[in-house]
């Protein structure tokens, strides 16, 4: 049984002490909603990524990726409406300070609440609430020496705007007809006020996004289509539960401007149902905005039937970061029979396949292991670990979530065997060094 009570906290704590995720500058007080991966972490990231890339570019013969850049000309984003609308609505607590976003609040439109009426979630003091205040999200910089208000540039706070402006340079280059879909991963910014729960929230993060073009009339039907293929991402590529994965449809007070529908995937976290993911019909909102900024014809021409028109587009758009806090939270596990904290990651995720492990550390022991080690390199990332009692290396493992343990005895320098031990039933199989790989590629693709 997962354990939920306090357990951001425990996965905070394992998060650091297993080296996958670090508060950003800590040894100068850390620095609000950055954090850092390290090894395991930034492992584990790559693997995520990596499989949703798989899933978008290589299983669909008709997407494609981009990695277009960070900077881009400011008048983008005026276009795509994130300078006028870009915008969080806050409100503050005058008793105890603590801030709010309005949503976070109330259901209702932020503009029709009479917020001298409510009560700090916080302080628990009614009618010292402030009216909301508007404060965009985007971070601007200076391109160039002078600062004036030519040399204003935006750290991008979405990577789809990226794909709009370059899709028809990336269609013409690759002959795609419609439907065809552009895929791409990069970094984004968004100055979030309120940033809370580890890394579900955070100033810089990854987004994974995927922006599908189809041919109006067709939208509706490509909407479906995509949340099915989402949610089986989700589940079978992740390894996620399936009872913990849910859709929250937008209302209509929720829609944003370029929206005609919304969908956000929902994850059961230690904190409650929250989105991880959104998939949004936005009509040809944003291309036929670029048209109108940039003077530029935006039209997709179709060279079958010489039809022109603006191509509406389906957009999945996640966060990495909390993709992995969701990955992190379903595979937290304490085993409390076995005294002992597992990350059950579905083992194509994990950041160490398996740990080599020598009996003790002499009789040839180490050598063969090493050897072992060799072999299996070119497979897998693998470590070797001759440091502690075999039960405590093993421990060690399970709680960065490495799924096989190996270990060489006195019996493997006699019939070149080893043990295969599993970290979830810590069940061991003797196993012929030189079948190691079958039998982990096996394990890892037959692993529920
Ligand atoms: P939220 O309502 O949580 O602020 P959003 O609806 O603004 O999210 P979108 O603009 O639709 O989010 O962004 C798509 C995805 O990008 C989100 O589902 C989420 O996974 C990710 N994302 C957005 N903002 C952040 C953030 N500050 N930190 C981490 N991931 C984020």
């Amino acid at each position: 049984m997962a354990v939920k009570a306090h357990a951001l906290d425990k996965i905070v704590s394992l998060c650091k002490r297993r080296g996958f995720i670090f508060q950003s500058s800590e040894i100068y007080g850390g620095f609000g909603a950055v954090y850092d991966y390290g090894p395991l972490g930034i492992a584990l990231k790559n693997n995520i990524s990596q499989l949703w890339w798989r899933y978008m570019t290589q299983l669909h013969e008709n997407i494609v990726g981009l990695d277009s850049g960070i900077l881009m000309h400011p008048k983008i984003w005026e276009a795509s409406g994130h300078v006028a609308e870009f915008h969080d609505p806050l409100v503050d607590c005058k008793q105890c300070k603590a801030r709010y976003k309005a949503d976070e609040l109330t259901d209702k439109d932020p503009k029709s609440v009479d917020w001298s009426t409510m009560q700090c979630p916080k302080c628990g003091t009614t009618g010292k609430m402030t009216d909301p205040r508007q404060f965009n999200l985007m971070f601007k910089t200076q391109i160039g020496p002078v600062e004036n208000e030519g040399s204003i540039a935006y750290l991008r706070p979405e990577t789809a705007q990226g794909i709009y402006v370059n899709y028809l340079l990336v269609q013409g280059s690759q002959r795609l007809k419609v439907p065809f879909g552009i895929a791409q991963i990069g970094k984004a910014f968004r100055n979030e006020i309120v940033a809370r729960n580890f890394i579900f929230r955070t100033r810089e993060f990854e987004q994974l996004e995927m922006q599908y073009f189809v041919k109006p009339g067709t939208d509706d039907d490509e909407m479906k289509v995509w949340k099915k293929e989402r949610f089986n991402f989700y589940t079978d590529g992740l390894g996620i539960n399936k009872d913990k994965i849910r859709f929250h449809q937008h209302g209509d007070g929720e829609l944003a401007h370029y929206a005609k529908e919304a969908w956000d995937v929902e994850y059961e976290f230690p904190f409650g149902w929250s989105e991880i993911e959104g998939i949004h019909n936005r009509k040809d909102f944003d291309i036929k905005r670029h048209q109108e900024f940039s003077g530029k014809n935006m039209q997709y021409s179709d060279q079958v039937t010489n039809e022109k028109y603006f191509p509406y587009i389906i957009e999945t758009s996640a966060g990495l970061n909390r993709m992995l806090l969701t990955v992190l939270a379903d595979a937290y596990w304490e085993d409390t029979e076995n005294n002992r904290t597992v990350l059950k990651l579905h083992p194509r995720l994990a950041p160490i396949k398996a740990v080599i492990c020598p009996l003790v550390k002499k009789d040839g022991l180490p050598e063969l292991a090493r050897k072992v080690v060799d072999n299996l390199k070119n497979h897998f990332k693998v470590l070797y670990d001759q440091q502690g009692s075999i039960g405590k290396r093993y421990y060690r493992q399970d709680e960065a979530g490495t799924p096989f343990g190996i270990t060489v005895d006195h019996q493997s320098l006699e019939d070149n065997t080893v043990t295969l031990r599993h970290r979830d039933s810590q069940k061991q199989d003797r196993v012929l060094i030189t079948g190691l790989i079958d039998k982990i590629d096996e394990a890892i693709l037959n692993y529920s």
